[in-house]
């Protein structure tokens, strides 16, 4: 039986033809070692920002029925430019979107979950002896309506396919050489790892790692895929493996840092101390799809028999947040609602962690010196997160990643540019 390898290619990877012609040219290699390939494209360069840039101009809020429109458009693009430029150099391709294939995804706009994909045309098509591209990021209901899964969703895409076909090894080619102790934009000599636990990689990409969706972990780790993260302009080197934990040695405490720019923290004051409170607020914003990260109730005040609870979410779920909690008030019978979106997540993960006391109190030191104030702390076994002022995020990442040892001697390669939108 022949494997079947399944490689995604990010934005930056594909962001013009010269780099296209370059990405044909790695799926064609993986072909020529007599694997089925899968490719999985996202959209050419920063498509997505420009596109929800155009969106946030003509309106305050658009729906997210025509979001999922208009940015499942960018991969249409570059799948069918990849096929292009894989036949032009002499391969049979082929390309198909998330509505051809059948990547079925629950009912839910701008960030769906993949519920099922149909294997038959794929299967079909690697039996005919042709490369197939595949437009990451997106998915369509069993209504024929289209979603996407999130952004920076074509990673799970592809690990979903490389489940769904049984696939050897799921490749993530991006911009940087692989997964780094932390983002070696922030900290240049930041180290790259050989490999990395699904457990630890799931950890640090809800913490703001974005190499990987953090979606694509779960999924990887749930079906068991192997998963890499590699260079799309070194091919030839091995990236980053992601597996599982029994595999590893464990050296260090914390094997990486990261943090998380994009939160926004709410404290709905004084909510009368009687059960049932947490509950309802909790599964009004579950209702709205509205993801809840950190979460801490204080101690009921004796005198007014009150708490106060107090989250942190995405900030672009923070209007719709907003608006739940308007329209929850009167039922909560609570006090004022606070919002502030100039917070970070700032966090240290590492399964070396466990049963190793003073992890916590030298992250705590650590950011004390720096005189930087802890908003909230939030821990799993593995990761200690705390939430500081956004302008304090980046000397604190610095900081940590000093503190616990994760500087290496190279110079990290990046080669992506940042959207200017
Ligand atoms: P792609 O377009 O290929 O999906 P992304 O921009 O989504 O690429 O992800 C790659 C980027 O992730 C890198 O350029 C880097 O700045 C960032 N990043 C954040 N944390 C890490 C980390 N720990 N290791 C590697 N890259 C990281
Ligand atoms: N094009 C989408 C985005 O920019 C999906 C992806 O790149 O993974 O978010
Ligand atoms: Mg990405």
């Amino acid at each position: 039986m022949r494997k079947v390898i399944v490689q995604k290619f990010g934005g930056t990877s594909v962001a013009d033809t010269e780099k296209i012609k370059n990405v044909a040219k790695t799926v064609i290699r993986e072909k020529e070692n007599g694997n089925d390939v899968v490719v999985v494209v996202s959209a050419m360069g920063h498509t997505t920002d420009y596109l929800v840039k155009m969106a946030k101009d003509l309106s305050a809020d658009p729906s997210g029925r025509e979001m999922d429109m208009l940015l499942s458009t960018g991969e249409g693009v570059s799948i069918a430019l990849l096929a292009m430029a894989i036949q032009a150099q002499g391969y049979d391709a082929v390309s198909f979107n998330a509505m051809q294939i059948g990547i079925i995804t629950e009912n839910v706009h701008s960030k769906a979950r993949i519920i099922d994909i149909k294997t038959d045309k794929l299967k079909k098509n690697l039996k005919e002896g042709k490369i197939i591209v595949v437009a990451g990021f997106q998915g369509v209901t069993e209504d024929g309506e289209i979603t996407t899964l999130g952004r920076g969703g074509s990673d799970t895409s592809a690990v979903a396919l490389a489940a769904a076909l049984n696939a050897e090894r799921c490749d993530i080619y991006t911009d940087v050489e692989g997964v780094y102790t932390t983002d070696p934009r922030i900290v240049p000599k930041a180290t790259r790892l050989d490999e990395i636990s699904y457990e630890e990689m799931l950890e640090l990409a809800h913490a703001g790692a974005n190499v990987l969706h953090p979606r694509s972990v779960e999924t990887a780790k749930q079906f068991n895929v192997p998963l890499r993260v590699r260079s799309s302009f070194k091919t030839d080197n091995l990236g980053t493996l992601i597996l599982g934990v029994d595999k590893m040695e464990i050296y260090k405490p914390v094997t990486g840092v990261a943090a998380d720019l994009s939160q926004a923290r709410i404290v709905v004051c004084d909510v009368p101390d009687t059960p049932g409170q947490a509950a309802k607020l909790f599964s009004n914003l579950a209702k709205e799809h509205i993801s809840v990260d950190m979460i801490i109730q204080s101690y009921a005040r004796k005198v007014s028999n009150t708490n106060d609870i107090a989250f942190t979410i995405d900030s672009s779920d923070l209007d719709k947040t907003i608006k739940t909690l308007d329209s929850l008030k009167k039922d909560l019978n609570c006090g004022d609602i606070q919002v502030n979106d100039n917070i970070a997540k700032v966090s240290i993960v590492g399964a070396g962690m466990i049963d190793r006391p003073g992890i916590a109190s030298t992250m705590f030191q650590t950011l004390a010196d720096l005189g930087v104030n802890i908003k909230m702390i939030s821990t799993s076994e593995i990761k200690i997160s705390c939430l500081v002022d956004k302008d304090d995020a980046e000397r604190a990442l610095k900081a940590l990643h000093n503190v616990f040892e994760l500087e290496g001697d190279e110079t990290a390669v990046v080669k992506g540019d940042l959207p200017d939108v």
